[in-house]
């Protein structure tokens, strides 16, 4: 056996929300618990306990489906405040292993330690039982990439250590679909062709791997073998994500809405497409004399649709820069970001969904017809049409 003396760990507590439900109610213990809301609401499912999924319930689900699935089921609000004070404890026990914690969300990170790896997952695991009660699967390894899957075999309750040398057989039998940030799409065109496996994405020619997913074929074969080389906390999760332009001479105040809404439009697009929201809004303005502000603002829930962005922009813009100043500089950001696909992350806050979907059918109407043929920067540049620039 080869000698490891760094090994990366990821920690995820089970059944989160539900968990810490069952753990400030007792009674509620070994029942079903859908954490979301009341089920005759239009929400989700943020977490489920596994008594829950028993019936095939599953995150963000619908309430009302979930519902159906498990009549009996206890529906409880989402108590963000406790969960965040839960999440804290935890967090300080991980922290009392290792300073190297990169956190993907809520209840669940990724660390790297020096020395026996498995023995320090044993110890987390232990102290997070008893002190503060729930149960966190962690998965061992010598990369990112074959922890998360570890983790997710050994889940629930479970620790998996997968050493560097059985890696790529561990994953072989897997369906590609464990692969990390592999998707239902690219599953599909992985089974049009016959691929069902790691095992057989990793042994595929890398010609056909390419041809479906260009210049990421080669990443992703490797991956299907166990390799990752991405070091964990230097590829924490994006913190912000901004737009700015400098103007040739200086933009006259007339001009600056517009061209606020383009930047909003450019950033909203940005968010949309990594798949995130933004919870506090940034703006930037230079004046003429080089004097620069930034000025924010949190807000209530999490957001990625241009109108919103522009709002909040906007009324900074008119709370902070006097009337009819002109700026050398104009710039937007957006951070307190929120990942989209996680729904219990999402449900701490409350979401407009009619908001994105919108946003996102703009989205598509601007990759046909260019930049400038819908929203609002064409609105308040007066321009009705395509400018003739698509854009990717
Ligand atoms: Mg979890």
């Amino acid at each position: 056996m080869k000698a490891l003396d760094r090994w990366v760990l990821h920690c995820d507590l089970d059944a989160f929300f539900a968990a810490v439900e069952q753990l400030d109610h007792p009674e509620l213990r070994g029942r079903p618990v859908i954490v979301g809301g009341d089920p005759e609401s239009r929400g989700v499912v943020a977490t489920c306990s596994y008594e829950a999924r028993r019936y095939g319930v599953r995150s963000a689900m619908p309430l009302a489906q979930a519902r159906r699935l498990c009549p009996h089921a206890v529906f409880l609000p989402v108590r963000r405040e406790r969960y965040v004070q839960v999440s804290r404890q935890v967090f300080a026990i991980l922290a009392r292993e290792t300073p190297v914690i990169e956190p993907v969300s809520i209840d669940e990170a990724y660390l790297e330690v020096a020395g026996d790896g498995p023995a320090v997952a044993a110890r987390l695991r232990a102290a997070v039982r008893r002190e503060v009660g729930l149960a966190m699967t962690v998965g061992v390894a010598h990369n990112r990439l074959v922890a998360k899957i570890a983790c997710e075999l050994a889940k629930p309750d479970g620790l998996k250590v997968i050493r560097p040398e059985e890696a790529e057989a561990v994953l072989a039998p897997l369906p590609v679909r464990m692969l990390p940030g592999l998707g239902p799409a690219a599953a599909a065109r992985l089974a049009r062709v016959g691929i069902e496996t790691l095992g057989q994405l990793a042994a595929a020619d890398p010609v056909l791997i390419r041809r479906l997913f260009k210049s990421r074929g080669p990443e992703l074969q490797e991956r299907a073998r166990g390799r990752d080389l991405r070091p964990v906390g230097l590829q924490a999760p994006v913190r912000s994500f901004s737009e700015e332009r400098t103007f040739p001479r200086d933009l006259p105040a007339a001009r600056l809405l517009p061209e606020l809404a383009r930047l909003c439009e450019e950033l909203g697009g940005r968010l949309r497409r990594d798949g995130y929201r933004a919870t506090t809004i940034t703006l930037k303005a230079r004046f003429p004399d080089f004097t620069t502000i930034t000025r924010s603002r949190s807000l209530p829930r999490p957001v990625a649709d241009d109108a919103t962005l522009f709002a909040v922009a906007r009324e900074l813009l008119e709370h902070h820069v006097p009337a009819r100043q002109p700026l050398r500089l104009l710039g937007v950001a957006a951070s307190g970001l929120v990942h989209a696909r996680d729904p219990q992350q999402l449900s701490l806050w409350r979401d407009d969904e009619r908001r994105l979907r919108l946003a996102a059918a703009v989205d598509r109407v601007r990759a046909r017809y260019g930049s400038d043929a819908i929203g609002l920067a064409a609105r308040l540049l007066g321009r009705r049409t395509a400018g003739g620039r698509a854009t990717p």
